[in-house]
């Protein structure tokens, strides 16, 4: 009899369910609060021989639930970043049980494939076919291990075999995600073949600056590897000019990519299809569906049109122990579709051959479960609820004789600042103003820099944020700022 339980879900998850809807009414202090135990309390040596279930499942509910982050509580706008909803979070567990792994044909495999086009389907990405990973990390590594295959593949290098020996060009705005830099590091291809291209002072990329570099480096002999656009960078929500790059990657041979971790949904947005056309040159596009569409955190996804760089990019060799013990009979029928009798004849789609995961959590599940739920329309409708807050803020805030805003907002990010003659130095009073609101712990947006300036920059993706609570941070701004100027007089 093996130790740990392995079967009485009903009561405990039971337990956990209440102990998490109560953690998402936010009447709990912060993790960091003064008079916080649980570092004491969790903190011990390995036990030698368990407490038991009982035990743990008493230790979630009380020490480490409540003690969790805020990055799903409403008001949280910081980074790019929100919680999980009810079908996300319910559909992630039935995967952990019922089909801890994403290969075999079950219905959760099945799912993999067909959340996936679903995907496609709603973002309008044509003849593009998808896999899932961890996230827009791993979703970028992946594209990018594509474009370096098709770039190696034109001058007779496989460069998943031979490896790669000449230095190339990346070719990104100054504003991409480091991901993109990352990625090409652990490509082999160096983090210094990243070419940041300048951007305007929305935060896009500057075409004719891309378009003369590229002409240059042609000319001295470089190898272009991809173009990389963002739509909807992590900063400001900027889409780049996606049509004018991809027609230049196509009139030049090269791998279009799209990041749009953050930002693909976007295109749900009618008001704004013109910024997203432009989409169909994408060799690779990446999206994020932890992000604005709300899954549990652990799911990105890549979408390419051409599986097979993918597959010579990532394929593992064919191993006894995996490919082996499925029926290889079904492999040489000519049967259509060939006839599979049990879930473990054969593995559906190799998706571990075309990225760089091979045991996976069944993602497919969860996106299939959010879409299911809400539809198409129901996510539309939350994307321009999203967009809406920003922009509305955003007039506000411009109007404000003590707010200054810092950028029109494209997307769901709104960049603003407090301002006051009063004030000598608008960084450092921003600074603390912002480290006072988080304080406060009910507002809590992120800052960065725009065109140098501090700013504070709510990204508003969250399922469960309402447009009260957008207004209601810029209400807070305005409150703490005053304060803290009142304070200057005395
Ligand atoms: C968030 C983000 C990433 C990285 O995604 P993770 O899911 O955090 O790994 C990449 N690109 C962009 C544009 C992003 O916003």
């Amino acid at each position: 009899m093996d130790k740990a339980e392995t079967g009485q879900l009903t009561e405990n998850l039971q337990q956990i369910g209440e102990a998490l809807d109560q953690y998402l009414r936010y009447d709990h202090p912060d993790a960091m609060h003064p008079s916080a135990n649980w570092q004491a309390i969790l903190n011990e040596a390995v036990p030698t021989h368990g407490a038991g279930l009982e035990q743990v499942v008493s230790l979630l509910k009380e020490q480490i639930i409540p003690n969790g982050s805020a990055v799903s509580k409403p008001t949280f706008t910081s980074y790019i970043t929100t919680g999980g909803t009810t079908a996300a979070t319910l559909a992630a567990t039935a995967a952990n049980i019922a089909s801890p792994q994403r290969y075999m044909k079950t219905a959760f495999n099945f799912l993999e494939g067909l959340s996936l086009e679903w995907l496609a389907q709603m973002f309008g990405l044509k003849g593009m076919k998808g896999l899932y990973s961890s996230g827009g990390s791993v979703a970028n590594l992946v594209a990018i291990g594509g474009a370096r295959q098709h770039a190696f593949e034109q001058i007779g290098i496989d460069p998943a075999v031979q490896g790669v020996s000449r230095s190339v060009v990346i070719y990104a705005s100054t504003e991409c995600h480091h991901t993109i830099q990352r990625a090409a590091g652990v490509l082999g291809l160096g983090r210094q073949c990243v070419k940041g291209i300048e951007v305007d002072a929305a935060g896009r990329l500057n075409f004719s600056v891309l378009k003369s570099t590229l002409e240059q480096d042609i000319a001295d002999g470089k190898l272009p590897i991809a173009i990389v656009a963002n739509v909807g960078t992590t900063n400001r929500g900027a889409i780049d000019p996606i049509k004018e790059m991809g027609q230049l990657a196509k009139a030049n041979n090269i791998w279009f990519h799209i990041d749009g971790a953050y930002g693909l949904p976007g295109v749900l947005d009618e008001r704004l299809a013109d910024k997203y056309d432009g989409l169909e040159y994408a060799d690779s596009v990446i999206v994020d569906p932890h992000k604005w569409l709300g899954a549990a955190i652990g799911i990105g996804a890549t979408f390419v049109k051409d599986r097979g760089y993918l597959e010579r990019a990532f394929t593992q060799e064919p191993a006894d122990y995996l490919e082996g013990s499925i029926d290889q009979s079904l492999a040489t029928s000519n049967a259509e579709p060939p006839k599979v009798e049990h879930s473990l004849d054969d593995f559906g789609v190799p998706y571990f051959d075309y990225g760089v995961e091979l045991s996976s959590p069944s993602r497919g599940v969860v996106v299939w479960a959010m879409l299911k739920e809400i539809g198409v329309e129901g996510m539309r409708a939350r994307i321009k609820r999203h967009n809406d807050m920003a922009t509305e803020i955003a007039e506000r805030i411009d109007a404000h004789t003590n707010l200054e805003l810092l950028g029109q907002p494209e997307l769901s990010i709104c960049c603003f600042r407090y301002t006051s003659p009063e004030i000598d130095d608008l960084d450092a009073f921003n600074q603390q103003l912002h480290r006072q609101l988080v304080r406060g712990n009910v507002h809590l947006p992120s800052t960065t820099r725009v065109n140098g300036a501090l700013a504070i920059r709510p990204c508003f993706i969250g399922a469960r944020t309402r447009l009260e609570h957008a207004r209601a941070l810029v209400d807070a701004v305005l409150a703490t700022g005053d304060a803290m100027v009142a304070k200057f007089r005395v």
